[in-house]
């Protein structure tokens, strides 16, 4: 049978090989490291964990990060197997001592009879053959300028600028209303694509002392080049004049308050759509380097926003990825050359967890697609299959910022209370449903 060959031996790439190596297939890893360096790498292991040691929550019934680590752990994940090896006591937190948590990945991989690594660095994309990219956030220069002229440059990004995404049930709808500047718009759907928070003098003025004083995140080296044309952050606008947000992202122009079509607001916060099941929201052009404690606060001061619960909080930092949803197929196959999947935070999920996830359903596609028994892609209501299905689909293509797995990507269940006090019981209905469907794809290969 054909080789399955991978590029980037991350938490991804490592998922994959070992996936793809388990049902048969033989699997080359190309890895750089230690030839090659990012920035953020110190060793030249497989699976290196660059920045904190968590993998967050373990909670398989409460969290869909932890809900994640059920369903690869039930698909005997490499990943997860070393984590709970090389685990440290960290509460409710799956926290790993990560040298030997890489360690060991790297033993498993090089010790697997149908797996080999080359350390080298690949810079074109394969004409031929049967290929993964996983080459992660830090995708090395060469590559990348391969994959933005297949793609084109407006479908890879080197920076994510993440504005908050906000869950709609929590958004006080007595407060906001939908409506779209100036009603444009041919379909009443249209005309009520935005959802506007408004402020009074005072609410502004509060709002933007408290930007001004909030804990920030500073930048570093080579963050900020080229790259703020369109997309300052909120702290740094609101530094450059305290009007100046009122005249951008906050103008309250051609909207009226459905609440008060009386009063003027004097300025608006607009959030819009974030997927197709519209059980999200993100906050226009708010993307922020205020640290997450700080930014909570801040953003619960926008009328409307007082009970918000969180996504996923704003950022702004160095990462590759892919506009998935216009460029992947559900296999995650590049559709103008299917022979390549991408894997991976590349494809626009953020984490170690959610990176390792994608690789795994990455490795298990090609292997059934080179043994000639090609396979379904996830469950959409597994945690795997929320997934994959929000970033090949489900996400706004325009918009698409790379995303955490939550419950906000699942289709809901039915006949459960809204608001805080149902939450409990809707999130244990969602991983019961999660895990039936889950173990069922993989009962579908066996
Ligand atoms: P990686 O794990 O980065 O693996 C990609 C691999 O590909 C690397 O080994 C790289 O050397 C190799 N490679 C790149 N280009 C080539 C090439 N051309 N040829 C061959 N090999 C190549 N997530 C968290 O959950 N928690 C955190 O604390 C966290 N901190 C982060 C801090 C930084 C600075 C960055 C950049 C990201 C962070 N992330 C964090 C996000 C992300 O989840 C991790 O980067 C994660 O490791 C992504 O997994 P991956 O497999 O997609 O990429």
């Amino acid at each position: 049978t054909e080789t399955l060959h991978i590029i980037g031996g991350g938490m991804a790439g490592s998922e994959a090989a070992w996936q793809a190596a388990n049902m048969g297939v033989n699997v080359v890893i190309h890895e750089m490291r230690p030839k090659v360096e990012t920035f953020a790498h110190r060793t030249g292991h497989l699976a290196e964990m660059v920045c904190s040691n968590s993998f967050r929550s373990d909670d398989d019934e409460q969290n869909a990060v932890g809900l994640l680590h059920w369903e690869m752990r039930a698909a005997n994940g490499l990943i997860m197997a070393m984590a709970d090896k090389h685990r440290l006591p960290a509460g409710g937190a799956l926290a790993v001592d990560r040298d030997p948590f890489a360690e060991s990945v790297t033993e498993a991989l090089t010790a697997h009879p149908n797996i080999s690594v080359e350390y080298d660095e690949i810079t074109e994309l394969p004409e031929d053959g049967q290929w993964i990219i996983a080459t992660g956030p830090l995708t090395s220069a060469g590559l990348g300028a391969a994959i933005q002229a297949e793609t084109g440059a407006d479908a890879l990004a080197f920076f994510d600028a993440i504005a908050p995404i906000v869950y709609a049930e929590s958004i006080n709808m007595d407060v906001a209303w939908l409506q779209s500047r100036y009603d444009k718009g041919d379909t009443e759907e249209e005309r009520k694509a935005y959802l506007n928070c408004p402020m009074t003098y005072e609410q502004y003025e509060a709002f933007i002392d408290a930007l001004e004083t909030a804990d920030k995140t500073e930048f570093h080296e080579g963050e900020t080049a080229g790259y703020f044309d369109g997309c300052l952050p909120i702290e740094v606008m609101a530094e450059r004049g305290r009007d100046t947000l009122r005249f951008g992202p906050m103008k309250p122009v051609g909207l009226t308050n459905a609440h008060d079509p009386d009063n003027k607001p004097y300025a608006v916060v607009q959030l819009r759509r974030d997927n197709a099941l519209g059980t999200l929201y993100n906050i226009v052009g708010f993307q922020t380097k205020m640290k997450y404690g700080a930014q909570t606060e801040v953003l619960r001061m926008i009328p409307g926003l007082e009970d918000a619960s969180f996504a996923r909080l704003g950022g702004i930092h160095r990462n590759t990825f892919i506009n998935s949803p216009t460029l992947l197929d559900n296999q995650m196959r590049l559709k103008s050359k299917p022979h390549i999947r991408f894997a991976g935070q590349i494809t626009g999920v953020e984490g170690y967890v959610e990176s390792a996830a994608m690789g795994l359903l990455a490795g298990r596609l090609a292997a059934a697609e080179i043994l000639g028994t090609p396979m379904e892609t996830a469950p959409a209501n597994s945690a795997m299959g929320a997934l994959v299905h929000h970033i090949t689909g489900g996400a706004e293509a325009k918009t698409f910022q790379p995303m955490n797995v939550n419950f906000g990507l699942f289709h809901p269940v039915e006949g459960f209370k809204g608001g805080r006090r149902g939450r409990k019981d809707r999130y244990k209905a969602y991983t019961d449903r999660a895990k039936i469907d889950w173990q069922d794809w993989l009962n579908a290969q066996s």
